[in-house]
């Protein structure tokens, strides 16, 4: 990794974020390079010393831990944590008594949850989980070769206009020091598509990093336009990689693929190794717990509960991700006893499909929700079926006699009639459900319209 970069060029650019980096990347690498042994006795020693914390300064596991007779003592890393999970409605409906009473409030920061599996609530984490999640998410990088300072292009974000008209102070970080070029992707179409592939072959990236179906539909466009550069790593995160667009963007790019699991509330925390035999959970920033809930035709899947090692501000202990899993019993070939998954089951959205063959991605339509920033506290669930060009039909799950349904349906809507650019024609529809598919998938948009056919769904 470059140490003009992780000492100096971040941590001046960002102190935000990257205060300390250089210290933190030595206390990973450092866990790293002990033996297992001694790997699983920090894991244990760091999980007891959250759920204490947890126990003394947030009133909501002070109580809960008294009702159910638990202390923190008795917490094994090799064994469920006996404890009820933590759901996003628990987020929505006790969001004070889930803060730890140790930061006063403006030493924490806020964000929302990614809005693909459910809608985005607020949380909070302390400045020191922020900057250790950051140097996490760099340590992760270096997994697939991706070290700070490389060529990267990065092929997400819902912001059109970000990187059309950027600050020369945008343009001497990003580009310059961190050599980064942007392609953000809430909206899809020829033209924009051959605007990456120009600044795509102009760039000549190492790595390419973007959401799992903007690189398919990227990859798809280049097959058709012309390849000229190959990168030398590819990294897929944040909604699931179907088979086919698997095989796609390793055919054109090269058989370089990574997949990265991580989500906006608890950070970077899962990646392929080089071995390419599954995701592995970084036992430095989480405890992962699999909670089987039955059989697929692919075989059992289990729930991905989630205690944060690092988020002491806002402490989540067996934090249910929304998403699912498939297992292995065979240890990865690379060695490293690092929890590890075959699949991740979780967010699929197909694109939203315009008239003019335009295509507003699905996890776009997430991160809009999770940008407009508030809690949801009377929507707990939303589906979008596109029912023709201009149709879009929203069915949600309301929580009784909340106030506030009305206000909230109405600003999804208009937060997606911004993103496609033109006001949609809605119906919504009250349910009292939207169940995962048998696959274990959560589907946030289903679109009944037939993509444009050069451009993936
Ligand atoms: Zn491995």
């Amino acid at each position: 990794m470059s140490r003009f970069h992780t000492h100096i060029v971040l941590p001046m650019a960002e102190p935000e974020r990257y205060g300390g980096l250089a210290g933190r990347l030595r206390q990973i690498r450092k866990f790293e390079r002990m033996p297992e042994e001694e790997q699983r006795a920090v894991q244990q020693q760091r999980l007891q010393q959250l759920l204490e914390h947890a126990y003394k300064t947030v009133p909501y596991y002070h109580q809960l831990f008294d009702d159910t007779g638990f202390r923190p003592s008795d917490a094994r890393v090799d064994r469920p944590l006996p404890l009820p999970m933590l759901t996003r409605n628990h987020l929505r409906n006790e969001s004070n008594a889930l803060l730890s009473t140790a930061y006063p409030p403006q030493d924490l920061r806020r964000a929302g949850s990614s809005g693909t599996t459910s809608t985005p609530v607020l949380f909070h984490r302390n400045l020191e989980a922020l900057r250790d999640k950051t140097a996490l998410t760099l340590q992760l990088n270096t997994w697939a070769g991706y070290e700070a300072g490389d060529r990267v292009m990065m092929l997400w974000g819902a912001h059109r206009d970000m990187a059309l008209q950027p600050s020369w102070r945008w343009r001497l970080y990003e580009q310059v020091l961190m050599r980064c070029t942007s392609a953000p992707s809430g909206f899809l179409n020829r033209e924009i598509l051959e605007r990456f592939r120009l600044r795509y072959e102009k760039n000549r990236p190492k790595v390419l990093y973007g959401y799992s179906t903007v690189l398919a539909a990227f990859a798809s466009y280049l097959q058709e336009n012309g390849i000229r550069h190959k990168p030398q790593i590819v990294i897929a995160t944040a909604e699931v990689m179907n088979e086919p667009n698997r095989k796609l963007v390793e055919s054109v790019f090269g058989g370089t693929l990574f997949i990265y699991y991580g989500s906006r509330d608890i950070g970077m925390i899962g990646a392929e190794c080089s071995k390419h035999e599954g995701l592995h959970f970084h036992p430095w920033g989480s405890y992962v717990e699999f909670d089987p809930i039955g059989d697929t035709p692919e075989g059992p899947i289990y729930r991905l509960l989630v205690t944060d090692l690092l988020n002491y501000g806002q402490p989540f202990i067996r934090y249910d991700t929304g998403d699912c899993v498939t297992l292995t019993n065979q240890r990865c070939s690379c060695g490293r006893w690092f929890p590890q998954v075959t699949q991740i089951l979780g967010r699929v959205a197909d694109g939203i499909v315009l008239e003019d063959g335009s295509i507003v991605p699905g996890i776009s339509v997430g991160t809009q929700m999770a940008q407009m920033g508030h809690t949801f506290r009377a929507i707990s669930q939303v589906q979008f079926v596109q029912k023709t060009h201009e149709h879009l039909h929203l069915r949600y799950v309301v929580k009784d006699g909340n106030p506030s349904a009305k206000q909230e349906l109405q600003s999804i809507c208009r937060a997606i009639d911004l993103l496609a650019n033109q006001p949609m024609h809605w119906t919504l529809e009250q349910v009292s459900d939207i169940p995962r598919e048998r696959s274990g998938k959560i589907r946030l948009c289903l679109s009944e319209v037939a993509a444009h056919k050069e451009i993936l769904q």
